[in-house]
This record gives structure tokens, sequence and C-alpha cells, in this order.
């Protein structure tokens, strides 16, 4: 029986959920031009192609692009999502090792290496070459055997050669550079396409102690299932569509990217490592699968939705009259708004404050009351405008640790700036509001207007 996999929660997705695109499409910026066109008409399907140029495998991207799907995915709703997430972080599910998976059904190694043959996608054109951006490293820790998942783009360089950053220097860098220093190389698993949960599990922030296969089987409710690795002692799921094996190497830098980061902006930092393969499996027909890069909401909630959970709960705790957060799309992660029930004065940049410090990425924060629609950028504005005096409202902390992928900073640290937008006690005005009869009886009245 196995766990879930990518095809069945393919299959899975309502119709209106998915555009699945018969027309041969070239690899190459096209679905990237694809992406941003349905961005700008707010449309957010699943997309799969199926007929890829030059390739016999299919590519599926754009998954995590609508926060709903993810909550369906997870068999919660918005509002139930942090308790979902806390509740998979904290009974986690060790995995379980099967002899075989259908990840091996087809094996190459040395002279059949060649990570061309995949469809792996030009994104843009600044870009230094072709990216899997999807690709889940799995790695052991040299030190503790613990193992972990994360993010990291792989540039094709040669059939057996990628270029990788372990840019946020969190889990894998430190994995790798304990193994540097004994001059041996790291051995990873390149997982692409698998089930939305292991991406999930791969993008928390969450301890070094924590192996993110077990926070998988919380999200699954199941052991993950994993097969050895044919070159290297490092595990993988079991049903998987692809899996590329290699080792990071010690001592050896090249230049990588540059690259369209989540930012909106082509980016060129990289700790410069490199990823020689030792083996590619797959399955018989593997589906490749893709995540937007550049500022897509497919990229941007992947890269936030399981932090933005135990965001929104700490928050909920400590500052109880918070209600919900939001990340503007045009923020690209670096900007969030919190909606806030009337509390005690000062509890606005109380949960600011905290959630500055949470959230190391967040540069601008907006309080806002609950009056305000927090997804909607105007009226966010229309708060600003009319509840906030910047000489006491605005506060900034300057030279704060940030990241580093935001074009502005500078060497590694940013200001924080803190708005609170939302109506003060003694302030003027009632919001002008029109009855609901009324409301109705003009959207009456229109339609018997004809053109
Ligand atoms: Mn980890």
């Amino acid at each position: 029986m196995g766990n879930p996999d990518l095809r069945g929660y393919i299959d899975s997705l309502a119709p209106e959920e998915i555009l699945r695109i018969k027309t041969p499409v070239s690899r190459d910026f096209v679905i990237t031009a694809l992406v941003e066109e349905l961005e700008r008409s707010n449309r957010f399907p699943a997309l799969f192609f199926e007929r890829v140029i030059g390739s016999d495998m299919p590519i599926i991207t754009n998954l995590f692009a609508r926060k709903e799907r993810i909550h369906q995915m997870m068999g919660t709703s918005e509002a139930d999502f942090p308790s979902r997430w806390l509740d998979a972080e904290s009974n986690r599910i060790k995995p379980k090792m099967v002899p075989t998976g259908q990840v091996q059904e087809v094996i190459h190694r040395g002279e059949e290496i060649d990570v061309t043959a995949l469809p792996i996608m030009g994104h843009y054109e600044s870009d230094a070459g072709r990216y899997v951006t999807s690709a889940v490293l799995a790695a052991k820790d040299p030190r503790t055997g613990i193992r972990n998942l994360s993010f990291h783009r792989l540039q094709v360089k040669g059939p057996g050669r990628m270029g990788v950053s372990l840019h946020s220097r969190l889990h894998l860098w430190n994995y790798f550079y304990a193994s540097e220093a004994k001059n041996q190389p790291l051995e990873v698993a390149a997982i692409i396409g698998a089930h939305p949960s292991l991406l999930l599990a791969a993008s928390a922030k969450t301890g070094i102690d924590i192996d993110e296969y077990d926070i998988a089987g919380g999200l699954l409710r199941q052991p993950v299932e994993l097969v050895k690795g044919q070159t290297i002692g490092v595990e993988y799921p079991a049903n998987a569509e692809i899996v590329i094996e290699g080792r990071l190497l010690p001592g050896v830098n090249e230049d990588e990217g540059p690259f369209g980061e989540f930012t909106g902006y082509s980016t060129s930092r990289s700790t410069r490592n490199v990823f020689e393969v030792s083996a590619i499996c797959r399955r018989k027909s593997p589906c490749y699968l893709s995540v937007a890069a550049g500022a897509s909401a497919d990229h941007l909630n992947l890269a936030r939705i399981a932090k933005e959970a135990v965001v929104l709960d700490t928050l909920r705790k400590r500052v109880p009259n918070v209600r919900n957060i939001h990340y503007p799309r045009s923020g690209v992660n670096l900007h969030c708004v919190v909606s806030m029930a009337p509390g005690p004065e000062g509890t606005a940049r109380q949960a600011l404050m905290l959630l500055f410090g949470l959230d190391p990425n967040v540069k601008l924060a907006v309080a806002l009351d609950e009056d305000i629609d927090m997804t909607d950028d105007s009226a966010v504005n229309w708060a600003m405008a009319t509840r906030m005096q910047g000489h006491e409202d605005i506060f900034i902390v300057p030279r704060v640790f940030t990241i580093r992928l935001d074009p502005s900073s500078r060497g590694g640290m940013g200001s924080k700036v803190g708005i609170d937008a939302t109506k003060k006690p003694d302030s003027d005005g009632i919001v002008l509001k029109l009855k609901d009869e009324h409301v109705k009886q003009a959207a009456e009245l229109l339609k018997t207007i004809t053109r």
C-alpha cells in the first residue's frame, strides 16, 4: 500500500485546482512566464505540463501557490492550520525502512549518469543555467547521525556535476562544514518529487536534533517509508519520483548562480558548493516536480507556511488580542501585517516586537484593527493613512540580523520598522458604512441597467 505519493496527490486535486496543459511546451522560461501571467489575474492553480519538448517526463509546478490548497492537503482549515502543524511537530512519527521502492525502478550509475536527461528547467534568463528548484536534500549529521531535510537550489553544471548554495546556513551547512573539517565529503540524496507533506516538513524551522522525516510522518499520520541509498548511506522515500544521489565535495568551491530568488531579484549570493552525482534513481515514468522560481506565490508560500504557523500560534499565546497574521505577496515574506482585537494600550507594539523576534526575515510589520481586511493591500494603506501618526506610531530598530537575500540589507543587518495602524481611543470619526439592505438594493438596481 505505502505512503501517499505525489501522483496520488495530483490525482486528488479538484479540477479547478489544476490546469493540465497538453500543448508541447519548452522547459525554458515559458513555464515561469505562464505562472507570472496567471498570478497577474490572481489565479494560482497547480500546473501539469503533460508534454515537455525534448523530454518524456511531465512537469508539475505551482503546487503550493494557493494556501487553501495546502490546508486542504493537510485535511485542515486556515483557522486550524497552526494547531495541525504544531500537532505534527510535537507528535512526530519515525520513518520505517522498506526493502524496495518505486523510486529505484530505474537506477543509473557510472557512465549512465546524466542529470541533463531530466527536464530540469530554465526559470529566468538571468540565471546561471538550468536549476532544480524543488530538491529536498537529505543528509546525516556526521557527528550524531541525525538526518536533515532542507531545500537548496541545484544548478546543472554537467551530466554528473551540480552547483549548490547552502544559503540559509542552517543544518545542512552545519553538517557539511563538520565533514569538510575532516576533509570528507557529505553524502546527500536530492529528492525531486514526493508527497507535498515531505516538502512542508523540509521547510520546517526546527532544532538540529530533529529529523524532518519524523515531522513528515506527523503530517501524514503514518511513518514515511524509506529505502536505502544505492551509493550513499542516506535513506529517502520509497515512493519518490526521482532521487539524485551524490556527495558535497570538501574543499571545492566553484561559481554558482546568479539565480532568481524569492525577493524578485537575481542574486549571486552563494556558498558555492559542488554536488557530485553518484547515481540517479527514479520511477520508470517519473513526474518532475518544480517549484516556481522568483517571487512566485509557490516559492513564497513553501518558504514561509510552516514558520507562519509557529509564529501565529506563539503570537496568539503571548498577546491574546492577536487574531491573525498575513504576509502580503508584494512584501515577498519581508512584510507582515497583524490583525488585532481591541486590547490594552501598547499591545500592538508588543505583538510587533515579538513578531520581529520570531521571524528574522520580517522588516516591516503593521498592526491593524479587525475591521481592516488584512489581505487587501489598499485597505492596509487606508488604515495607515487614517489611523497612524508617524511621530508616535512608528518605531525603528536599526542594525538587526536579517536575511542577506534582501538586496537592501547591509552586512547581514537591516532595520525593523513597526507601524501601529490601529485606531487610538481618542481618534476622531466613525468609519462610513451603508446598511446591507441599501447595498442589496443598489446591486438589484445595477442588474436592471443595461448597456
Ligand atoms: Mn533540520
